[in-house]
């Protein structure tokens, strides 16, 4: 493989090879960008060898001579223990050649992202949080959207680098900002999902077709994604994950992930979102239960049960 600097395309590290990252990296490589690729877990870093991505074995090594790092962890905390480095390990900061650009997508909370980008500049780098919508299947088709936070000439730097990843690229402002816009979306999503899945409950207790609710709603102004692509139940949309018995889909897990970090958001700016709570509650529940394994929009089975006994 021909890893050597071309004028266009920056070299690039790109550490957590997981669901998301990896078929992330393998389309860079797909695209002509030279990638060098880390990931703690074995089995991920030979996915991605087999994917055409080069892999080495330290974040040391991925790093050295990086002109971009991506990150792609689960957590904030992953991030700030890889930047700098932690149990004793060097971190991508002290290891990466001056001049670069850290490049975060994981899902982090709002003030974690600005810590690490901010460490990031106080090294001498430049930085941006860029998390994404789109899920797995996005990640692998290279349609996923970025939200990005970052100074405006970071922004115009990485924006080819995320075309190749992604259909749609928005500038939401500074550090911090796409999180912001991640957690918002993901919070109405999460609202959303509930709402969808009460109300096809309720119709399935007061006697009408799931059919022709849906007929109704997804033209009505209760339409919403939660309803017309990912519609909890099985039948008005064939590609919704409910037709396959909640699989594979966007996990409760992850919405329960993505609603905790909003509200962490709320408490910090104080701002009244009782919806937004509930539905974390709801989904902290869910994802401790059934919901482990299962797309969000198996919360519908949840809500059926607990009403279940109720008359
Ligand atoms: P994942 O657990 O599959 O992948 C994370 C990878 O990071 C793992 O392979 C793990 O081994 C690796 N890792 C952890 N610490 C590391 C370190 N120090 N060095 C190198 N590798 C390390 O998770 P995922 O589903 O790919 O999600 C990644 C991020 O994307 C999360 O923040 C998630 O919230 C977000 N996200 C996920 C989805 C989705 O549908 N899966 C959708 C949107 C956003």
């Amino acid at each position: 493989m021909n890893t050597s600097p071309t004028a266009t395309q920056p070299r690039v590290a790109f550490l957590g090879l997981g669901h998301m990252g990896g078929p992330m990296a393998v389309n860079l490589v797909r695209a002509g960008v030279p990638v060098t690729g880390f990931d703690v877990v074995p089995a991920a870093l030979e996915a991605a060898r087999a994917n055409g991505v080069t892999v080495v074995d330290s974040p040391q090594e991925a790093v050295r001579d990086a002109q971009v790092v991506i990150t792609m962890f689960p957590s904030g905390r992953h991030v700030k223990d890889a930047y700098t480095g932690a149990d004793g390990a060097q971190g991508l900061l002290a290891a990466t050649p001056a001049g670069a650009t850290f490049l975060d997508c994981s899902t982090i909370n709002i003030s974690e992202a600005q810590e690490v980008a901010q460490l990031a500049r106080d090294a001498g780098f430049t930085a941006a949080d860029a998390p994404v919508s789109g899920g797995v299947v996005g990640a692998q088709a290279g349609t996923l959207a970025f939200m990005v936070g970052a100074p405006d000439g970071v922004f115009r730097e990485i924006h080819p680098l995320l075309d190749i990843m992604g259909a749609r690229v928005v500038h939401c402002g500074d550090s911090g900002m796409g999180q912001a816009a991640k957690i918002c979306n993901n919070m109405i999503l999460g609202v959303s999902m509930v709402a969808v899945s009460e109300a096809f409950v309720l119709a399935e207790k007061l006697g009408l077709e799931h059919q022709a609710m849906y007929d109704v709603v997804s033209k009505a102004s209760g339409q919403c994604w939660a309803l017309t692509t990912n519609c909890p139940v099985p039948g008005p949309v064939p590609t919704s994950p409910a037709n396959n018995d909640y699989q594979p889909g966007f996990g409760g897990a992850l919405m329960s992930k993505d609603l905790n970090l909003a509200v962490t958001a709320i408490e910090q700016t104080g701002v009244t979102a009782r919806m937004g709570q509930l539905a974390a509650e709801i989904y902290n529940e869910f994802s401790d239960g059934a919901g482990a394994g299962q797309d969000f929009s198996g919360i519908i089975n949840t809500i059926r049960e607990d009403s279940a006994g109720n008359r």
